[in-house]
């Protein structure tokens, strides 16, 4: 028999040694035994044989040889397109291995071929308060319900993406597990619950699953964290998130009139010798600066010295107290693997206790910032180069992006409301946005990447009519969308429902919208400004004004579109369509939510809500 090596193995050099030593020794019924148990071990249903005579009819693999099926599914959910990434570079590094692998989004998988399969990988992200993205909102609900089944045969693993600033943090990668595991599921490696930054967790996994599914050498199958964030960030630049592109500010304006409650920012960046490119409906991830007051009160709060140098990396390198707090970790939210840290640096703190109190921690965790923590619990004394190791870096915003490269080559803009609020007698800042409205002029320059996210297009088909619901800010991706059906002369029919405050202060890019309507690229607009009549008037209240006409277009085949808050608006909006396929279509309401999903699985209704 050809003797065990690194290269001819999944198994490390000490494993190798190991099996080695022990092979050689073994009787035949021994190894019988063993690949019996070991066959039994990886199905989940090992218990130590009295003898080898119970498992001897499984197989036994030969050396190298694989011991289970060579198929594997990997099923994707995806929000914003950072599983679509990881999921296409886990199946390819899979084939790369001879493994027959079937990739899908969960809303094209048809759920009644879930009892075939054998080997499942699972990559999804949590949205809003925990629930599943839009593409997976139909698997997750098949597999909690009677349908489900059985399924003794599977061996799975999963990729849970999420953010640990969430209550409900992976929520939704941790349903699929505790669901698969009750159907009978086996994990076949434990599930991977990544924050914001998963670049390193994320190939750790993918190597283990190799390794667990690969007959040949693990170490040709080694994912490494830059082929991560190459794999998410996709296209043909060099820029991404972990290398962003530093992005000049050519324009930076306030869109709302004088007297406004509120300011969007209007942003033009140049991404002239980026290579960067993208889609109407893609977003841009921007990385911003801490407000600088807020950093000075953090270091007099804990007496550092701020010119005092501390690391930021595994490569050693060094920033200031002041300049890593301003550029490089997080210091608003309050998440709790940082509170865990801080807990253990100092033990008197009280954090511990804090910690153990689900619903008190729950209320730090949505109001307050790290000033709030020091200045609640005895931290002061914790030095700051343990401090700061222990807090997240600072991760990128994301915006829908609000133009067409088609109508601004080399360029790329941005809407962005600015956030400023007052609590416990302080003022708060949106990170991001008061960075771009109090701190960033035209010459400045900002460090970007493109999210690309497949689940927010127009139809393939420039004929197909599209229905646009953006109330305020959520109206961003519709400047793009009509830019790009303008430079590519679309015929398709576009109407846009629109909100916000007030008409005469608060209308986003009125004179736009003014010019596409009198061209033909928008067939109709249809706004609501909520605080100009005694009764609020929203989107969803014009939508159901129109709903003959509404539901005539979605006979027709129009695809919707949603951007904006996902908390009230999204919900209220889908509600509206409901209400409308019931009244014009003569629907029940389950037929009329069938039909929402039916849409949803024909990408004909998309959302990109937050
Ligand atoms: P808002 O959503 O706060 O306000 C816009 C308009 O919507 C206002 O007239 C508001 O009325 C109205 N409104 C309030 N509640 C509802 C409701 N239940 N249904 C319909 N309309 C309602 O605008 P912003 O621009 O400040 O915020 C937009 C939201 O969308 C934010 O949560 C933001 O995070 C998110 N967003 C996400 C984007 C993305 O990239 N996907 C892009 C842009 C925004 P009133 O204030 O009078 O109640």
């Amino acid at each position: 028999m050809v003797e065990l090596q690194v290269t001819n193995s999944p198994f490390n050099q000490e494993q190798v040694e190991l099996l080695n030593r022990l092979i050689p020794t073994l009787t035949d019924g021994q190894r019988l035994w063993l690949g019996g148990y070991i066959a039994a071990f990886q199905a989940g249903v090992a218990t130590a044989p009295q003898t080898g005579l119970a498992l001897q009819a499984e197989p036994v693999p030969a050396a190298g040889a694989p011991v289970v099926s060579r198929e594997v599914t990997v099923l994707y959910g995806s929000q914003t397109g950072n599983s679509i990434g990881l999921s296409k570079k886990i199946a390819k590094k899979l084939e790369e291995q001879g493994l027959q692998v079937s990739l899908s989004s969960m809303g094209d998988f048809k759920p009644n071929g879930l009892k075939k399969i054998e080997n499942l990988l699972i990559v999804v992200s949590t949205h809003g308060e925990g629930e599943p993205p839009d593409n997976a909102i139909s698997f997750h609900e098949f597999l909690n319900s009677k349908r489900a089944p059985k399924l003794d045969g599977l061996r799975y693993s999963i990729l849970a993406l999420g953010d640990t600033s969430y209550e409900f943090f992976c929520q939704t990668g941790k349903d699929f597990d505790k669901r698969l595991q009750e159907l009978g599921g086996t994990a076949l490696v434990p599930r991977v619950d990544c924050d914001v930054d998963f670049d390193e967790p994320a190939a750790e996994w993918m190597n283990d699953v190799l390794a667990s599914l690969s007959s040949t050498s693990a170490a040709t199958g080694t994912v490494s964290s830059e082929a991560i964030t190459a794999a998410v960030s996709s296209g043909e630049s060099e820029f991404n998130r972990t290398h962003p592109f530093k992005a000049e500010v050519l324009e930076n304006l306030n869109l709302n009139g004088r007297g406004s409650d509120r300011e969007t920012r209007h942003i033009e960046l140049s991404l002239e010798g980026s290579n960067l490119d993208y889609e109407p409906g893609d977003s841009l991830g921007v990385f911003p600066e801490n407000h600088p007051r807020l950093v000075d009160e953090l270091i007099a709060a804990m007496d550092w010295k701020a010119d005092e140098r501390v690391t930021v990396n595994k490569n050693g390198d060094q920033l200031s107290v002041y300049e890593a707090l301003l550029r490089h970790y997080e210091i608003t939210a309050v998440t709790k693997p940082v509170v865990e840290q801080l807990a253990k640096l100092n033990p008197e703190s009280g954090l511990a206790a804090l910690l153990a109190d689900d619903s008190e921690f729950r209320n730090v965790m949505n109001s307050c910032d790290l000033l709030d923590l020091v200045q609640d619990y005895s931290l002061k004394g914790i030095n700051a180069g343990a401090f700061l190791a222990v807090l997240r870096k600072i991760p990128a915003r994301l915006y829908s992006i609000a133009s067409s490269s088609k109508s601004f080559p080399d360029e790329v803009h941005l809407t962005v409301r600015t956030v400023r609020y007052e609590a416990r007698g302080r003022e708060r800042y949106g990170v991001c946005s008061v960075h771009l409205a109090e701190r960033i002029q035209a010459g400045d320059t900002l460090p970007v990447y493109i999210q690309h996210n497949p689940n927010f297009k127009l139809p393939q088909n420039p004929d197909t009519p599209i229905i646009m619901v953006g109330p305020g800010t959520g109206v961003a991706p519709f400047r793009a969308f009509l830019g790009e059906r303008e430079e590519i002369g679309a015929e398709g029919k576009a109407w846009l429902f629109y909100g916000d405050q007030h008409f005469s202060t608060d209308f986003l890019y009125q004179t736009e919208w003014q010019r596409w309507l009198k061209d033909g690229v928008l067939t109709k607009m249809d706004v609501a400004f909520s605080r100009d009549t005694e009764q609020k008037v929203y989107v969803q209240h014009r939508m159901l004004e129109h709903s003959k006409e509404l539901y005539q277009w979605l006979q027709e085949g129009a695809s919707i579109y949603i951007c904006g808050d996902e908390k009230k608006m999204a919900h209220d909006v889908h509600a509206a369509l409901i209400t409308i396929l019931q009244q014009e279509g003569g629907l029940s309401p389950e037929q009329a939510a069938d039909y929402m999903t039916r849409l949803q699985h024909e990408k004909r209704y998309q959302r990109d809500v937050y």
